[in-house]
């Protein structure tokens, strides 16, 4: 059953090979068994997830069922879920219970899809590893020695492993599309105000997005179809009307302008990943597709501009972690300097201090205008480099991470060289555009994921490329040997 898609099951569904109770519990019952190997889930709802599952049936019976009905998903612990704990990845949200679910969260509720839990993340969404999690790092199902990508690496992981059949990421600089890149999956990054930001916890605003995390092009779409949409209790949310993404999906390639920039292809870029991309675009190729070299000049910019831009964005939204209003308050402060202290000095984790510091000081006076304002200039290069490019093809495609997944520990130390492995995701998010990451092949059985860029709300485009290439290829089937 584990190893079906959300289409298939959804067809198992209708054609009652199996009911939602059955599927659920089938699922919880491989979370209990597997996930001490991968520790890709922080909380797990199985009473929670059986009576969803069981009023699913209902509906189904009744012939209200819609296309998500029925189907176990786990959402990455940065959305706000009522009455469960939303940690954020934190010790500081530890003892956090929301009051309130996020739009995306009641947007599952409401097509009827069941929440089997919430999975482990970086701390408060920061990192390309998951080692900055308070609840120990995940585990990469295709090598326990090695990490599953961050900061979505619990939905990645869990994912890989056929622990859920899909689940929810979000992406401000890469943590969709290179977890997606280093467990073998697709994950897709939609446009900046696609998907609603309302309860999900913010990192650096002007970037965050939510996306899906599956196996295929086609679960990414209708999980897109319940996810897209505006929501007046989002400023940045857009009001674009939202195509059915399963519509187009097998619109042929044919004369499609695939665009490969040559920064991405230079140095710094392991040569076995090279390679593997290099294959995936011949077989574009073959489809009928046209490929052409461009150029994004300025995307050596986008990784010291990102780390100007969220670090700043992030000392201001998580200065609600007071210590007053939410999760974990020191004991016996002795006035409130010292609350705030103690609190958030015991509350967060190192990787979290230091963007609030250098955030912090890019902003503070006499430095605003040298550091974030110059920041927000080199954005606006970063993103004209797309529209240039955009006048000329229609996808762009590169690696979507300069490697496959690093040994667990490898970097933890060296936060700069971390950094560096987002060096093909961050200009994605400055510039607002969507994007995806899909299995492409492996270097020494490790995945390596192709990253697909578009336009502006250009998803179903996006969601088509990639469907194709799932048409003609079986590297989105392997399954990691631990994990059949
Ligand atoms: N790895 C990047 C960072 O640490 C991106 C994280 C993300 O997309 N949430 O900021």
């Amino acid at each position: 059953m584990h190893n079906k898609t959300i289409a298939e099951l959804t067809a198992g569904l209708k054609a009652g090979d199996f009911s939602s109770v059955e599927l659920t519990r089938h699922y919880l019952n491989r979370i209990n068994s597997l996930d001490e190997q991968l520790n890709s889930f922080i909380t797990i709802v199985p009473d929670l997830a059986l009576q969803q599952a069981k009023q699913a049936d209902e509906q189904r019976a009744a012939g209200q069922a819609t296309i998500i009905n029925g189907i176990p998903l786990a959402q990455k612990d940065i959305f706000c879920t009522k009455d469960i704990k939303t940690s954020c990845g934190s010790k500081m949200l530890d003892p956090f219970i929301s009051p309130y679910n996020a739009t995306t969260i009641e947007k599952f509720n409401h097509s009827g899809a069941v929440m089997l839990g919430k999975t482990n993340m970086d701390e408060f969404a920061m990192g390309s590893s998951n080692e900055t999690s308070w609840y120990g790092p995940v585990k990469n199902p295709w090598s326990l020695d090695t990490v599953p990508g961050g900061s979505s690496g619990g939905s990645a992981a869990s994912v890989a492993a056929r622990l859920t059949p899909a689940a929810t990421g979000t992406d401000t600089g890469g943590s969709i599309r290179q977890p997606a890149s280093f467990c073998g999956i697709t994950g897709l990054k939609p446009t900046y105000g696609r998907v609603s930001r309302y309860g999900m916890i913010a990192f650096a605003s002007s970037l965050d997005q939510a996306g899906p995390m599956t196996r295929t092009a086609e679960d990414a779409a209708i999980m897109l179809n319940v996810m897209a949409g505006f929501d007046s209790r989002d400023s940045t949310s857009v009001d674009e009307a939202v195509p059915d993404y399963t519509a187009d999906l097998n619109a042929a390639m044919e004369g499609l302008k695939i665009g490969l920039p040559k920064e991405y292809f230079a140095e710094g870029l392991d040569d076995s990943v090279a390679k593997v991309i290099e294959a995936a675009v011949k077989e574009y190729e073959k489809m009928g597709a046209v490929v052409s070299e461009i150029s994004l000049p300025n995307s050596h910019l986008s990784v010291p501009t990102y780390y100007i831009i969220a670090p700043s964005e992030c000392s201001s939204n998580l200065s609600r972690m007071d210590g007053v209003r939410f999760g974990h308050r020191c004991e016996e402060p002795k006035n409130l300097n010292d609350l705030y202290i103690r609190s958030r000095g015991e509350g967060f984790g190192a990787e979290v201090k230091r963007r609030i510091l250098i955030g912090t000081y890019a902003l503070s006076e006499g430095f605003y205008d040298a550091y974030y304002v110059k920041a927000q200039k080199t954005r606006r290069l970063i993103s004209d480099d797309f529209n240039q490019a955009f006048k000329e093809v229609d996808v762009i495609m590169g690696p979507a991470a300069p490697s496959t997944a690093f040994n667990l520990g490898e970097f933890s130390d060296d936060p700069i060289t971390m950094y560096l492995s987002d060096i093909y995701t961050i200009a994605v998010n400055l510039a607002g555009l969507p994007g995806m990451s899909i299995p492409a092949g492996f270097v020494n059985n490790m995945p390596v994921g192709l990253q697909l860029i578009g336009k502006h709300f250009s998803e179903a485009k996006l969601l088509n490329i990639a469907h194709q290439f799932q048409q003609q290829t079986d590297w989105h089937k392997k399954v990691p040997a631990l994990f059949v």
